[in-house]
């Protein structure tokens, strides 16, 4: 069957999908998406960095993200482990870099929900509900469907996922290595006001994160080893409260499980080649890294606005949206980026589990520095919000476009 030609074609409706498609129309290219409204409900939520949300109000969905998610003003690491050298707790306060918060906490089917909502609306995107049942073309240009009719792009963009099919097919390699540990997700609701404070407990296990919601409400992330999990996993709602309840010492006073509840394997998934022909990479499926530190989505956003900021230079300067030249320049921009944070997630998990004298010092004193000298906090801040945009010059036109569309 013949093709039909759009300047975007984007596979995978998941976050990163779904905001890849609007930007690109808003922006003005012809876009087609392909994928089925994402159906997961397992309680986990996304701290979105102020970045992404500037990404995401540039999509015109900025009111109801702001009416659905909370902010978060002060992040607090509590030593929990056995150590020795328990230093005391360090908070992060965005109002010490001159900020009103970090971002902001949304439930991840909340935030899917609000992008279907505003894919439906945007009459220029064809959205085609199904599976890609793969790729055709020598340059990948074109994605097969399930009837064997195909949508062609000059540029296509895979988000479809941590077990991308579309980057195996384009011969893209991919590690991953798995942790000994899993997420335990859910929501809670509770007794005392959260204050707009994320805390971070480190146990010799991973950390177990109380990150805030709207109303007395807070989601879970309890990284555990898995038969730990499994077990909390399977209590009753009252039990799994108390539990939780317990674990973060009662800072928040009485606890229900107030959400759908989740267990995620944690691994990493690396992917040194970003692009092959047409195809690029972004999200989950260029990169995964486990939910310690809040940066997954964050940087699935910065993927799709790279490509787009990439695409409109080229556009303004009538060249090809899909050439290698531009894709290097993808590759440029996102991996060093996406390289230096997992390596900090791997730091800070692999010093949680060693138990190694030298290493549990050397975290340790990193939280007792960071906890007395101001200039290295405000450092580190600085550093996690994670301004590395990329930066070409197509960002201000997309503004306008945007706004304007
Ligand atoms: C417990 C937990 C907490 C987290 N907390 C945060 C956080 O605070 N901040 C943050 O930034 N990140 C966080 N993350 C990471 C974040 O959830 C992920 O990075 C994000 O959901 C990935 O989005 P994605 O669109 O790339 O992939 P997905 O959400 O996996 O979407 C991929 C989509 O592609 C679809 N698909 C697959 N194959 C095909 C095909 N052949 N054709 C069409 N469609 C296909 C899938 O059905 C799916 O809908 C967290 C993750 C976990 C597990």
């Amino acid at each position: 069957m013949t093709d039909r030609r759009f300047d975007v074609v984007l596979v995978g409706a998941g976050a990163v999908g779904l905001a890849g498609a609007l930007a690109f129309s808003r922006a003005g290219f012809a876009t087609c998406l392909v994928g089925p409204a994402p159906e997961r409900r397992d309680g986990r939520t996304a701290a979105l960095l102020e970045t992404s949300l500037a990404f995401l109000r540039g999509l015109g969905v900025g009111s109801v993200l702001e009416a659905t998610s909370q902010p978060l003003r002060t992040l607090r690491l509590v030593d929990d482990t056995e150590s020795l050298f328990r230093p005391p707790p360090v908070e992060f306060r965005a109002a010490e870099i001159g900020l009103d918060a970090f971002g902001r906490n949304i439930e991840n089917a909340a935030l899917v929900e609000l992008l279907v909502d505003a894919v439906r609306r945007d009459a220029r995107i064809l959205w085609l509900p199904e599976f890609a049942a793969g790729l055709s073309g020598e340059d990948f240009s074109a994605v097969r469907l399930r009837d064997g009719s195909s949508v062609a792009g000059a540029l296509v963009v895979a988000a479809d996922g941590r077990k991308s099919r579309l980057r195996d097919e384009a011969g893209l390699e991919a590690s991953e290595t798995r942790h000994p540990q899993v997420a335990l997700t859910t929501i809670l609701g509770h007794e005392r006001e959260h204050g707009d404070v994320s805390t971070e407990f480190h146990t010799g296990s991973g950390p177990f994160t109380l990150v805030p919601l709207p109303g007395r409400r807070s989601s879970l992330v309890w990284v555990n080893r898995p038969p730990v999990a499994e077990r909390l996993v399977a209590l009753p709602d009252a039990e799994l409260a108390s539990a939780i309840e317990a674990r973060s010492h009662r800072i928040l006073g009485r606890m229900r499980i107030d959400g759908p509840r989740g267990i995620v394997p944690l691994s990493t998934v690396r992917v040194p080649r970003l692009h092959r022909g047409r195809l690029a990479l972004a999200g989950e499926a260029a990169h995964a890294v486990p939910p310690i530190g809040a940066q997954g989505l964050n940087l699935g956003f910065a993927d799709v606005e790279a490509l787009l900021d990439l695409a409109m230079v080229a556009r303004s300067g009538g060249a090809d949206i899909g050439s290698p030249a531009l894709f290097s320049r993808y590759q440029r921009a996102r991996l060093r980026d996406v390289q230096v944070r997992t390596a900090a997630i791997h730091g800070l998990n692999r010093a949680l589990l060693s138990g190694l004298l030298p290493l549990d010092m050397a975290r340790g004193f990193g939280l007792g520095l960071l906890a007395r000298v101001g200039p290295l906090r405000r450092a580190v801040m600085r550093a996690g919000l994670g301004t590395a945009r990329f930066s070409g010059t197509g960002s201000a036109a997309r503004s306008r476009s945007a706004s304007g569309g």
